[in-house]
């Protein structure tokens, strides 16, 4: 069941996404070799209780195994999901951060990969090229076209670079729940799929790798890691199916201003 947002809605879906945003960029002042990934988790938790909102990612999952996280950090061959911990990043790494909140009943969910000092240049190509098929992606997102029009776009551009393109995990709708329909792969074909109709809202998220596309569930019951051990690289973008272009709710401009490590911050176009 997809649910159409009214104008209403997708106000506050905005306004979810802009606090995950903000958070991402609060995040991205601590990210440098030498710090604890449970750190910048504690950070993301204050900020956000502190902004009247609830972490959606922390508690998600099985009783029997929630996730305890507010962010997912997922480092290196980390695809998504990774728990924030003891881990320490160190030079040449690269960390994915995803947040999740709940604002007012409705949820904001994004992430971005940042570079921990100085990565090789194939790590670099590898960010670039993820962050720019989110924007073929979105492209390709709009009223009248169909899913496998986005994950064709965002595929295609990968692939043609050599990469893997996860295919076990995928976007999906959010609004008043974190995940809604419809399923959102980053990878299709043209012409297939639902269609896209104005006041959808979808979470757009390529997860790339710089080898195979098959991954791994370690035994925490939450990482996925590449099955390779070669480096992953994930962004996610909120937005609104509108006729003409898609309304893009959140923003990685925050992070522009705040990371750490500016020269570093890849940013599209
Ligand atoms: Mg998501
Ligand atoms: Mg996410």
């Amino acid at each position: 069941m997809i649910y159409l947002k009214s104008d209403r809605e997708i106000e506050k879906m905005r306004a979810s996404a802009q606090l995950v945003s903000h958070t991402l960029a609060e995040v991205s002042k601590y990210i440098e070799p030498g710090v604890e990934t449970g750190k910048l988790d504690v950070i993301a938790e204050d900020f956000i209780k502190k902004h009247n909102a609830r972490p959606a990612f922390k508690g998600y999952g099985p009783a029997d195994n929630p996730f305890p996280g507010t962010l997912c950090i997922s480092v290196n061959e980390e695809v998504v999901h990774g728990i924030p911990g003891k881990r320490v990043l160190k030079e040449g790494d690269i960390v994915s951060v995803d947040c999740g909140v709940e604002l007012d009943g409705y949820f904001g969910d994004h992430a971005y990969t940042f570079a921990v000092g100085e990565c090789d240049d194939e790590t670099w190509h590898l960010l670039k090229t993820t962050l720019a098929s989110l924007y073929k992606g979105i492209e390709e997102a709009k009223h009248g076209k169909r899913i496998g029009d986005i994950g064709y776009a965002v595929q295609s551009h990968c692939e043609a670079e050599g990469f893997g393109v996860v295919r076990d995990l995928v976007g999906h709708g959010l609004g008043r729940s974190l995940h809604e329909d419809p399923s959102v792969p980053n990878y299709g074909k043209k012409g297939r799929g639902e269609r896209l109709r104005s006041g959808m809202t979808l979470a757009i998220e390529p997860m790339i790798n710089m080898g195979t596309w098959k991954v791994k569930t370690l035994n925490d019951g939450w990482t996925i890691i590449t099955a390779d051990n070669k480096y992953s690289a994930h962004f996610e973008h909120d937005v609104v199916i509108r006729e003409g272009e898609a309304d893009i709710l959140s923003t990685f401009d925050y992070i522009a201003e705040l990371s750490k490590n500016p020269d570093n911050v890849i940013l599209y176009g």
